[in-house]
């Protein structure tokens, strides 16, 4: 690999969501000239994370009339820029944390870095069904969510009822959409074979999330679901110079 595919700095930022560019512009206000790799489509994710998948943030501070959540990643993204952190649209495929200084390989380049900050995220779980999708002909972001502290408090759903699907994916597999406004769900009894209707104005997966860790290969220490441990109360992991920030 030549010079120009080799790059130092203080600190390597991995992820691109509130997270990251939470870390990146405290970092580069710091003057550390972090390098943060947003990647690309990783874990099938966009860069800027979750929130490029949600219309409207209503609890973000300093927005009361809520934000597009594309908007509010664009504006994070500049933000973290403007200080002076260099982005790479790069997905980061292996790490070597063994020694110092930490080395963050993706397909082209190689970072060497002094301290790491890893904030990859996770991705919500859902269920695959008639109806379940984005665009015109799905409910998705209009009834169907998977954050139910971000999203219940939307006035669609205000003092409406509401489904809750967790555990038991099974029961929902032959579960069919009514059409129009989300109105409720046909629901099936996998025991008895009854089906029933549910009325309800909107439906919350809550059915765990796929964390983005697999490439760290065992070098940092995860918990049974994947989640990266920390110190409690703190942001140390494993690895010391290694911290993790966000849902990751
Ligand atoms: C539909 C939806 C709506 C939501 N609405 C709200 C809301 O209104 N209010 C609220 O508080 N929360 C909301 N949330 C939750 C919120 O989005 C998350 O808590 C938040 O985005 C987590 O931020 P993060 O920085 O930890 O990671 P993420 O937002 O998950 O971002 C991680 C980023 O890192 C990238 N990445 C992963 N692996 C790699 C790699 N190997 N190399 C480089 N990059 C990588 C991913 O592609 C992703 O872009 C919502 C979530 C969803 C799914």
């Amino acid at each position: 690999m030549d010079d120009l595919h080799i790059l130092k700095t203080r600190l390597c930022i991995i992820g691109s969501g509130p997270a990251a560019h939470t870390a990146a512009i405290y970092a580069s206000c710091a003057e550390l000239k972090p390098i943060l790799f947003e990647g690309w489509m990783a874990n099938g994710i966009a860069p800027g994370g979750q929130l490029t998948m949600t219309t409207d943030v209503e609890n973000f501070p300093g927005f009361p009339d809520g934000i597009n959540g594309i908007e509010l990643m664009d504006r994070c993204c500049k933000q973290s820029l403007h200080f002076g952190t260099q982005t790479l649209t790069e997905t980061v495929s292996k790490v070597d944390f063994s020694t110092t200084p930490f080395k963050v390989f993706t397909d082209s380049k190689t970072v060497i870095a002094d301290s790491i900050i890893v904030a990859m995220g996770a991705t919500a779980k859902r269920l695959d069904f008639l109806g379940s999708s984005e665009g015109p002909r799905g409910f998705w972001n209009r009834g169907i969510s998977a954050c139910a502290v971000c999203d219940g408090a939307a006035p669609i759903f205000g003092n409406k009822p509401l489904a809750v699907i967790g555990g038991g994916d099974s029961a929902m597999e032959e579960a069919t959409f009514l059409t129009k406004v989300l109105g409720g769900l046909k629901v099936k009894n996998v025991l008895s074979g009854e089906v029933s209707d549910l009325k309800v104005a909107g439906l919350f997966f809550v059915i765990g999330h796929e964390l983005a860790t697999k490439f760290l290969d065992g070098q940092l220490e995860l918990d049974s679901g994947g989640y990266v441990v920390t110190r409690p109360g703190a942001t140390l992991t494993s690895v010391h110079g290694v911290f993790a920030a966000g849902d990751v």
